[in-house]
């Protein structure tokens, strides 16, 4: 039985492209990091436009292994969704954010939103909103304080699933954003069966909103429909001065990007909204 399951596994490695074969070797290792210590947040703050202070920050994932470094979210994040291992790391994600958020909430702002992303593999269970409601018992963080975000497929995949839970979210109290607003298929009047309160343009279309008038009549149309849906409108991706004043003349209250400041550690975002950013 040792002998061919050797022969089995030397079958599979010679099939196997290399890509794969990491990929295999990159899931292993993350079924480890959650007890590894592996994992880490970091926050980029999101600016008031208004006012010009920080109101908040996206949460983002972090992942730094012993063998490969820096491993990028947009090659580990898909690995876990695809394993379902999404579910444990979310989990940890959420009870990370509250304890770090509660840790600094005497040097933050009342009504300072950190921004939490949510994988559709996670409204599966259907105890997600509980799992939340108890968190913010546990940790005395207050619903107002947490944003979820979450994207359009998820919206699209189950819908019945999705409102049910979105649903129960709202009830407790935390804001619902849709993430990469844009890039999927749903349209604003489909999105107005979703109790959501606030809508991220993606950045690709802010990126040439001052080169290309197709994107600048997009976002334009966004954020004039966002606001007779009452939603409340995010620009990411905001890397240039330009790119500011377009959004900050078409009236678009929020924002987030390089311009501003990149994904930081929380003692370094402690210091920004100490600071403040300048507009
Ligand atoms: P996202 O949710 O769209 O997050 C925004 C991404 O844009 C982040 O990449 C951020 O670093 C990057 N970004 C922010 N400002 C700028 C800018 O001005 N210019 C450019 N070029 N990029 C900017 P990051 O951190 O690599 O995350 C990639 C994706 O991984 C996220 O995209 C999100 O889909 C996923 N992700 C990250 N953390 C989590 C998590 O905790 N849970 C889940 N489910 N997904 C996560
Ligand atoms: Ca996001
Ligand atoms: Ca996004
Ligand atoms: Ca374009």
């Amino acid at each position: 039985a040792k002998n061919s399951g050797r022969n089995n596994f030397q079958f599979y490695s010679a099939d196997m492209n290399a890509e794969a074969a990491q990929r295999l070797a990159l899931e292993t290792s993350l079924r480890r990091a959650v007890e590894q210590n592996e994992f880490y947040l970091h926050f980029q703050p999101q600016i008031d436009l208004d006012s010009g202070r920080i109101s908040g920050a996206e949460v983002l994932l972090r992942w730094h292994t012993e063998h490969w470094g820096e491993v990028s979210p947009s090659r580990f994040v898909p690995l876990l969704e695809d394993t379902g291992l999404i579910n444990t790391v979310g989990e940890w994600v959420l009870r990370e954010t509250c304890r770090q958020f509660v840790e600094s909430s005497a040097d933050l702002p009342d009504d300072f939103v950190m921004a939490v992303n949510l994988s559709g593999r996670q409204f599966k269970g259907g105890h997600l909103a509980r799992y939340i409601q108890n968190l913010l018992l546990e940790s005395g963080m207050s619903a107002k304080n947490l944003e979820l975000e979450i994207t359009e497929s998820l919206l699209m995949d189950d819908t019945e699933l999705a409102i049910d839970t979105l649903r129960q979210l709202s009830a407790l109290g935390v804001t619902l954003a849709i993430d990469d607003f844009g890039t999927g298929y749903s349209s604003l009047s489909y999105l107005k069966q979703f109790p959501l309160n606030v809508l991220k343009i993606d950045r690709t279309f802010v990126s040439d909103v001052t080169d290309d008038k197709d994107d600048a009549a997009i976002v334009n149309a966004i954020l004039a429909m966002s606001e007779s849906l009452d939603l409340e409108v995010v620009a990411e991706g905001v890397e240039t001065a330009e790119q500011l004043a377009f959004l900050r003349a078409q009236n678009c209250k929020r924002a987030q990007g390089y311009l501003f400041s990149r994904p930081v550690p929380i003692e370094e975002l402690m210091q920004l909204v100490d600071k403040r950013i300048s507009l």
